[in-house]
């Protein structure tokens, strides 16, 4: 690409060209230049199809385009330079509009390149890589949740290898930079085709992109770096966490790679239910059997509270069934501590199911004296 034609000649179209016009004219220049159509002098005819797809490629991107007129060139590193879209060092994507619309056109390009159209070099991975997180469980009772606790989970996990420290390798001298790709984990793959020659970035596949090699593998983790470990883990789980919450411990998931952060342990935190208690936000809820005759006079109770204490309460004379009270902050923490809930227990008249005759006869004397209607004889269905 010693000089550079005027890309509108080159496609045979005016400054003022449509993107169809673009289009049309390439399209008909690319079968024209195509080597299978020039067998008899195919070097020029491929001198020229590259030339018309540098044009096309150009022209048919409305930013490279506006470029172009402006400067007399697209290429964003050097005006003027030597870099064509396939000259040296140019990154080439072919998915800028130009050929996925093309039909027949895009059997001619994938013949060039086996089908990789749009297929960029895939980028180097050796820059460091967080680990992997990791996601546990754990179930605590409903108490433990209110009061908070302290945990220990087992789990199975990769560490990094105490005796290589992650590197796999048997000793430093055993690693070496990969002679293929020196130690950049990428290698450019020159494909010449008939555009010219065309540089793609491929992970290396020496150093499977790592950019080192390793002779010798450390014998304790076979080279991968880490070893399957059984670990240990306390947690520390504060009041009022509730069913279904997460606590995160960073850096206690599986090792990063190349230098990357250890990745962080998830843990769901499940909370059993309770015989008595529930919870509502903050509040503990609880059901208080009471009897009729508590109902009725007013009675002191004692509340059993979630922390084992006992609260007192005197609940009115006249109290109906279902009727909620309030003991105030005795329910759950908030997690950052800065309030606290309340204890709602609801009261339930339970009624007897069976009476001795002595209380079956004060309850009648009682009866006498409120006036109630009698009982409400039930008719049956024939009655
Ligand atoms: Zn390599
Ligand atoms: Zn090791």
């Amino acid at each position: 690409m010693a000089e550079k034609k005027d890309y509108y000649e080159v496609l045979g179209v005016n400054k003022n060209a449509t993107d169809e016009e673009l289009k049309k004219a390439y399209r008909k220049l690319a079968k024209k230049y195509h080597p299978d159509a020039n067998p008899d002098n195919p070097k020029a005819a491929e001198a020229k199809f590259k030339e018309v797809n540098e044009a096309y490629e150009v022209l048919s991107d409305s930013q490279k385009r506006r470029m172009y007129d402006q400067f007399g060139t697209a290429d964003p590193q050097g005006f003027g330079g030597g870099q064509g879209p396939f000259g040296n060092g140019g990154y080439y994507s072919y998915t800028s509009s130009g050929f996925d619309d093309f039909g027949d056109l895009g059997d001619i390009f994938s013949s060039f390149f086996g089908g990789g159209f749009g297929s960029r070099g895939s980028r180097a991975n050796n820059g460091p890589e967080k680990g992997a997180d990791l996601k546990a469980a754990i179930e605590i009772t409903f108490e433990e949740s209110f009061l908070g606790c302290e945990k220990e989970i087992v789990l199975n996990r990769n560490e990094t290898c105490k005796k290589c420290n992650g590197s796999g390798a048997k000793s430093a001298s055993s690693i070496e930079t990969c002679n293929v790709c020196h130690g950049s984990g990428t290698v450019r793959q020159v494909v010449n085709s008939l555009f010219g020659q065309v540089q793609t970035q491929k992970t290396c596949t020496n150093c499977h992109g790592t950019g080192k090699i390793i002779k010798e593998v450390c014998e304790e983790c076979k080279g991968k770096g880490t070893v399957r470990k059984q670990a240990k883990i306390k947690i520390k789980i504060p009041a009022g966490l509730d069913d279904g919450q997460t606590i995160v411990l960073k850096g206690q998931g599986e090792p990063g790679k190349r230098g990357g952060a250890q990745g962080d342990l998830y843990i769901i935190v499940r909370v059993r239910k309770h015989s008595i208690f529930t919870r509502d936000g903050d509040k503990v809820l609880c059901d208080i059997p009471i009897t009729y005759t508590q109902a009725t006079l007013g009675a002191e109770l004692v509340i059993p509270m979630v922390d084992g204490s006992k609260e007192k309460y005197k609940i009115p004379e006249g109290t109906q069934s279902g009727t909620k009270f309030v003991i105030k902050n005795k329910g759950f923490k908030s997690v950052n501590g800065q309030y606290q809930g309340d204890f709602v227990f609801t009261v339930n008249v339970q009624v007897p199911k069976s009476l001795t005759k002595e209380q079956r006869n004060l309850l009648l004397e009682l009866a006498k004296t409120m006036n109630e209607q009698p009982p409400i004889k039930k008719k049956g269905i024939f009655g």
